[in-house]
């Protein structure tokens, strides 16, 4: 076994093969772009190399510097984790040339799977059954349109150089094909720079489900069960799990050994996954994954196997530490793949720094592999997952059980999250009943992604606290100006009271609070009368009790944003106070500032309007949520310092406030 590996990737891939390295006395040395040099797996390696810029292709893409890297560090051989570079053949053959072990495949292997095309055209050779199709070299629009119309519509156009879903166009009708034809070929010369496509049947109700297949170099070749992953977005994976739920143990074992015959076919060396699209008890070969994948660990949790450990022993040169008859199944294990993304807008990825990262804590029933820690910035540069969330149960049921509660624990804020999309799909009673299909989404959309509805009023009152607890304190009670003075106001007439104007986007929520001591206070809200006991439940945590039901939330920000954790769901809410002033003191005039960078969307006066205390002064836009300054008191606006649209800092000085007493 040699010593050392590097790690030519970043994230959670490479933070969890450094684990393994680790665990097996390896030496493990990361390499980082210039956007990382803070980032996990940098600091979790014994070893770290810079590489270049935040580009990928100038750094984590960059073969030269990597192998540089290696050379410079005293490495043995290279882990390319996935994407990247994990399926370049010239980038086996350089770590090759260079005397470097590659753990992955040969480069032959790589390059007879590198093509959709001619991958098919090998497996169909080898009697592996296929999509119906049209996989060959003729490229002809007019050809093309014929092979659709051979296959019978709806037929689906996919790049022959494809991955991530990229240059894929389903076609329903002949009518559109030669528009969606241009589409894929544009997106695929895009992404790939190789624009030929092929065609084959769209089948509208299918499963995925896919083989891990292990081979050594001494001629073993197994399979290590399969996964289905079948729930997609954007034909992308985002659940998966082991095993397949509901599948006979015929077409099991049909798809296994299938699978082996495929690796046995290319001389397959090291960890594969083959894919098959099933429907109506039907399997049909659709690419071979030349690397790891991502849900790899649904597969490690039922068969107690490190495939990592294993690719390395492959790579070293041992057979295979199991035979087929050896590798069991235990239990059952799903996988969600939180991203960084806007399940309303098209799963937009959003970006950000992730100003808040509280993930449940591991155990015996969950697993989670994430490169990103609270700070972190989701960058442009690259893939926008936070985590992998991993459960496991002796049973389905079980399984799903612990992943509804840990996708319930989390709290992220900064960037817009699929997590409520996630816990919506794991509790959905389809999905419980294990109905799967990639159509799974789109079907269940409109309960899936649903209108939000109020916030819960446990919500309302931990973000009333908040805002109370975060105000700041002037040194001065005398100070007019500081909220403090507003606090103190409550005791002023016989009925203490504090109005709160919450607003949770469009929506606002009328709150009235009545405080009767640090703890507790009534809070009116919408006719209803609750009461409410309020306590620190740690940093940044409140139990709030309403009814004799005590629920535990998370909050942050304060000022005008709030930020309640509940259930998994984030709330975000701007809290505008009728009676606190924007502006501070200063002498007789008054500057009115921002409490957050943003942009200002609507300008409510003019330099010389006469304003009332309270009055609508400007709305600023921060995070897609609207902030309401208002006048800290009856007076002028002596000038005014932006304009709409304007984009301005954190502090920023919005107006001069004169005062009546000028
Ligand atoms: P990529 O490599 O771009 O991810 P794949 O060939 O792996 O593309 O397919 C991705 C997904 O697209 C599959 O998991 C499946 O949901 C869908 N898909 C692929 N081929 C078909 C097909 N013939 N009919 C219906 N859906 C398909």
């Amino acid at each position: 076994m040699f010593g050392s590996v590097l790690i030519a990737n970043r994230g959670e891939i490479a933070c969890r093969v450094i684990r393994t390295a680790r665990r097996m006395g390896l030496r493990s040395i990361a390499v980082f772009s210039d956007a990382d040099a803070g980032a996990a797996h940098v600091a979790m390696a014994d070893a770290a190399v810079r590489i270049g810029p935040p580009a990928a292709a100038e750094s984590y893409l960059a073969i030269d510097r990597i192998i540089e890297a290696a050379r410079r560090t005293g490495a043995e051989a290279i882990h390319p984790g996935y994407g990247f570079l994990s399926e370049n053949a010239d980038f086996a053959e350089a770590c090759a040339a260079a005397g470097l072990v590659f753990v992955g495949p040969p480069a032959e292997a790589i390059r007879a799977m590198g093509s959709k095309s001619a991958a098919k055209a090998l497996m169909e050779q080898a009697g592996v059954p296929l999509v119906p199709g049209y996989h060959g070299a003729d490229q002809d629009p007019a050809a093309l349109a014929r092979a659709a119309a051979e296959i019978g519509y709806p037929v689906l156009i996919k790049a022959s150089a494809g991955g991530g879903g990229k240059g894929m166009r389903v076609v329903r009708a002949a009518a559109d094909f030669a528009a969606e034809l241009d589409r894929a070929k544009g997106e695929a010369r895009a992404a790939f720079g190789d624009d030929r496509v092929l065609v084959e049947k769209y089948l509208t109700k299918p499963r995925h489900i896919e083989i891990q297949v292990f081979a050594d170099t001494h001629g073993n070749v197994v399979s290590l069960h399969e996964r289905d992953c079948s729930i997609q977005r954007r034909h992308q994976k985002i659940v998966e799990e082991a095993p397949a739920p509901l599948i006979d143990e015929a077409m099991r074992a049909a798809m296994g050994k299938t699978a082996c015959d495929a690796a046995r076919a290319i001389g397959y060396v090291g960890a594969g996954t083959v894919e098959f699209i099933a429907e109506d008890g039907a399997f049909h070969f659709m690419e071979m994954n030349t690397r790891l994948q991502v849900e790899h660990p649904v597969t490690e949790m039922i068969t107690g196997i490190d495939l990592v450990e294993w690719q390395f022993r492959v790579a070293a040169g041992e057979a295979l530490p199991l035979k087929q008859e050896g590798i069991g199944r235990r239990g059952h294990a799903v996988e969600v793949r939180l991203y960084a993304e806007d399940p309303a807008r098209d799963f937009a990825p959003s970006t950000g720094a992730l100003a808040r990262l509280r993930l449940p804590a591991e155990s015996r029933h969950l697993r989670i592999e994430s490169g990103v820690r609270a700070g972190d910035e989701v960058s442009v540069h690259y893939d926008p997952m936070i985590a992998k969330l991993v459960t496991w149960d002796e049973d389905r049921d079980g399984a799903l059980r612990h992943m509804a509660q840990a996708l319930a624990a989390c709290e992220i804020d900064g960037v817009q999250t699929n997590l409520d999309l996630l816990r919506r799909i794991v509790t959905h009673p389809d999905f419980c009943a294990a109905a799967l299909d990639t159509g799974f989404i789109a079907r269940h959309e409109a309960a899936l992604l649903p209108a939000r509805g109020a916030p819960p009023v446990a919500v309302l009152a931990a973000a009333a606290h908040r805002w109370l607890a975060t105000l700041p304190q002037s040194g001065d009670p005398s100070d007019p100006w500081s909220p403090w003075a507003t606090r103190a106001a409550w005791r002023l007439n016989g009925e203490r009271f504090q109005d709160v104007v919450i607003e949770d986007g469009e929506a606002t929520h009328h709150l009235r609070l009545h405080p009767r001591d640090e703890r507790h206070f009534r809070l009116d809200h919408a006719g209803r009368e609750v009461f409410v006991c309020v306590d620190a439940a740690g940093e940044d945590e409140v139990s709030v009790e309403i009814d004799g039901i005590v629920a535990r939330l998370g909050t942050s920000g304060q000022g005008g944003r709030i930020v309640v954790f509940a259930d998994g769901a984030r709330h975000v809410l701007a809290v505008a106070d009728p009676h606190r002033a924007a502006g501070e003191a200063d002498g007789a005039a008054a500057r009115v500032t921002s409490v957050m960078p943003g942009k200002v969307v609507e300008l409510a006066v003019a330099a010389g309007s006469a304003v009332r205390e309270g009055d609508l002064l400007a709305v600023i836009e921060a995070m897609k949520v609207q902030f309401r300054i208002t006048a800290p008191r009856d007076g002028v606006i002596a000038a005014l310092h932006c304009a709409v649209g304007d984009l301005i800092e954190d502090g920023a000085e919005l107006m001069a406030f004169a005062t009546d007493t000028d």
